[in-house]
């Protein structure tokens, strides 16, 4: 599935059927290194080293953080944030904007009120734009942890407003 696109008619165009899949793509593309030295590459994202038995995701969430030039928890916060809409929009597509939108909503859950998820978001995660969010979505997608439709460009996380996020 197109990962940021939710397809809304309009103008009487149709809109284009898209196949559903799983968000988390189970062929990953580049190599990266776990700690004890095996290549988990070929592994699904969240499986355990076969080798040494350490979670994986770790790692790759750190190989994502260097290919975005953002921070591990970061990078942690986004993806908990893209699996959270993905559980909400059942399949369907979701938008550049809606990311935006569900990382902060999903930092207001966690922190209690807006402010404190606005302090949380900038300060400490250094997402107070739009721009990092999509780099790190699209690193996820350059190593095949997340699906992008064809039509998907990181220019889509252009200057979207993060606050305040819609009650959606
Ligand atoms: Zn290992």
């Amino acid at each position: 599935m197109g990962l940021f696109r939710r397809k809304t008619p309009s103008l009487g165009a149709a809109a284009p059927q898209v196949p559903t899949r799983s968000l988390l793509s189970r062929n990953h593309k580049e190599d990266v290194p776990c700690a004890c030295g095996y290549n988990l590459r070929g592994l699904s994202f969240g499986t355990k080293c076969p080798e040494c038995g350490r979670d994986t995701r770790l790692y790759w969430e750190s190989h994502v953080a260097f290919n975005s030039g953002q921070s591990e928890e970061a990078v942690s916060f986004v993806l908990d944030a893209v699996r959270w809409l993905s559980k909400r929009s059942k399949g369907s597509h979701i938008a550049a904007v809606d990311v935006c939108q569900g990382v902060c909503r999903v930092a207001i859950g966690q922190c209690g009120s807006e402010p404190a998820a606005r302090e949380m978001l900038s300060d400490i995660l250094g997402l107070a734009r739009s721009e990092p969010i999509g780099a790190i979505v699209f690193a996820l997608v350059e190593c095949g942890i997340l699906y992008a439709a064809p039509e998907d460009s990181p220019d889509d996380f252009d200057s979207l407003p993060l606050w305040p996020p819609s009650a959606a």
